[in-house]
């Protein structure tokens, strides 16, 4: 990865090379800390955080969901988010990643959390296209997992918590494994919930489908797409979708702050469409891309500019 100078841990900037935390930190062992993925684009009046307060507010509803007390409140994450992009210096076109962190810190050990210290930390890196350049271009191939995603009846999939990401994880490895780049998990019933890191849109016959939030993170840039959709007059559902349906799609893409609108060429070994980026799936990367680069007025109410 590439290392920034600073970062921002419990109210503080730190070098980059002292943001430490001891072996026994309660987080690295029972996996609860709630985090974030931000991002934030070069724009012509400088960097920009894209919808920062929804994502500050998603961050202390999962930090609520499992029982992380932040010491924090969502006015002072948001001026840190943009502080730390102040002190860190970046080339003017380069398009930071923003990660907070609420976590268990050292002192107790035990499954029980309590007791523990809350620690919280914000870092920023330069972070290009998560699943390639050639992918947001040209499409992923895409395997169904053989890992269900956590079910809603003992993991909350709404919270963005570490522990969720043990499933994510062993179904990306499975897809890298195989061959594709991303992996597609299906719920407890078999239809689809969410990529390991993603959501998931299909177009069939010029509607765009994705599935509702029932197994899946509740994600902004899906909400942003679906907000594109009906700007570009195009026609949306949410509903369930199953793995048939996707094999036949017309098109298929990925939605994510990282994965940004990555278009999906073909699911277990069946070509999507024509094998490429689709034309609805290019209009609504391009209108996306206008939106985060702030390129369209009508959406400037989600941007946050770094000089004020
Ligand atoms: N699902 C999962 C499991 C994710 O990790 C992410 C990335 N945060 C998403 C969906 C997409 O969410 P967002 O668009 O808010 O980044």
């Amino acid at each position: 990865m590439t290392e920034s100078q600073f970062i921002w841990m419990d109210g503080e900037f730190i070098a980059w090379n002292d943001a430490k935390v001891h072996i026994l930190t309660h987080s690295l062992h029972y996996a609860n800390s709630a985090f974030e993925g931000v991002r934030a684009y070069p724009t012509d009046r400088g960097l920009a955080i894209f919808r920062l307060q929804d994502h500050t507010r998603r961050l202390l509803n999962s930090c609520k969901m499992s029982l992380l007390k932040c010491p924090f409140d969502a006015a002072t994450l948001n001026n840190a988010q943009v502080e730390i992009l102040r002190k860190n210096t970046y080339k003017a076109d380069t398009s930071v990643y923003i990660r907070p962190i609420v976590f268990v810190g050292y002192g107790v050990m035990g499954v029980y959390h309590l007791n523990s210290p809350i620690q919280t930390a914000i870092a920023t890196w330069e972070w290009g296209a998560y699943l390639g350049e050639e992918g947001l271009n040209n499409g992923i191939k895409v395997k169904i997992s053989s890992f269900t995603r956590n079910s809603i009846k003992s993991m909350m999939g709404k919270a963005k918590i570490a522990a969720n990401y043990l499933n994510s994880q062993m179904a990306k490895c499975e897809a890298k494994e195989a061959g594709c780049d991303e992996a597609l998990l299906l719920d407890s019933e078999g239809f689809v919930a969410e990529g390991s890191g993603e959501c998931f849109f299909v177009v069939r016959d010029d509607v765009l489908i994705t599935p509702p939030s029932e197994n899946a993170l509740e994600s902004i840039t899906q909400d942003t797409v679906l907000a594109i959709a009906r700007d570009l007059g195009i026609k949306t559902e949410r509903r369930r979708l199953t793995r048939d349906e996707v094999y036949v799609a017309d098109e298929a893409f990925f939605t994510g702050t990282a994965a940004e609108l990555t278009p999906v060429r073909e699911v277990d070994s069946r070509v999507i469409g024509g094998g490429k980026r689709g034309e609805t799936t290019r209009r609504l990367q391009e209108a996306y891309f206008d939106i985060v680069y702030g390129r369209n007025a009508k959406y400037a109410h989600y941007l946050t500019y770094i000089k004020g």
